[in-house]
């Protein structure tokens, strides 16, 4: 079982990713908890490249894919060959939303990196069985996020780029609505809890 976990930052994904990981455990599943940009120590040293250095458009898209195609040989093909639970902090719709949406990066080109990023052996593309997207207005993730934690090159982005983030998010699950939980994350903290249990439930997870 492969769960991502999508959303502006300071959507609050963070806690719901570890309770979600402890609630598979409790049912005697092993999950293996992972990040991207990510996972690896390769793909860790391509996130702080990514991370701290400006650089033009297609070069932070390819980083990015770099960083996953790595992720996916060394840590995610494997757990899930291995019948685990994997649980992703972003995975490819973040590249989707991030350098297409936010950057304007050619979602096209995107979509070809995806099918070469992401083939598996038998010829289809890895994607999530399931994707948790946190919809939160970027007014709000940028109030939550204030004095939180030093702000990354993308954090401190203006709030007109989160728009454009939290569109490419919206428009990746309506390319695919039978992947995509859409969840609202200006709720409670439980009531976002109840949603996130809810979506693994509707799809027979446990
Ligand atoms: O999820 P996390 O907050 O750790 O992500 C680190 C930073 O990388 C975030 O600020 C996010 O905006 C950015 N990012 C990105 N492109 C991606 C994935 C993450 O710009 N594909």
């Amino acid at each position: 079982i492969f769960i991502s976990f999508e959303g502006i930052d300071g959507a609050g994904k963070s806690t719901h990713i570890e309770a979600l990981a402890q609630a598979f455990r409790d049912r005697g599943r092993i999950v293996t908890c992972t990040r991207e940009p990510g996972g690896t120590p390769l793909a860790e040293a391509l996130r702080t490249l990514a991370l701290e250095q400006a650089m033009d458009p297609l070069t932070e898209a390819l980083l990015m894919f770099a960083a996953r195609r790595d992720h996916l040989a060394q840590v995610i093909e494997p757990a899930l060959a291995r019948g685990e639970v994997l649980v992703c902090d972003r995975f490819t719709d973040a590249t989707f939303a991030y350098q297409g949406g936010g950057r304007g990066f050619d979602v096209q080109v995107l979509e070809q990196l995806e099918r070469w990023v992401q083939a598996r052996a038998d010829g289809a593309v890895r994607q999530p069985d399931l994707t948790l997207l946190f919809e939160l207005a970027p007014e709000v993730a940028a109030e939550r996020l204030a004095g939180a934690r030093v702000p990354d090159r993308f954090e401190s982005q203006p709030l007109d780029f989160f728009q454009r983030v939290a569109r490419g998010y919206a428009r990746r699950a309506e390319a695919d609505p039978a992947r995509f939980a859409r969840i609202d994350a200006s709720q409670p903290r439980e009531a976002v809890w109840a949603a996130v249990r809810a979506a693994v439930a509707a799809k027979g997870f446990w």
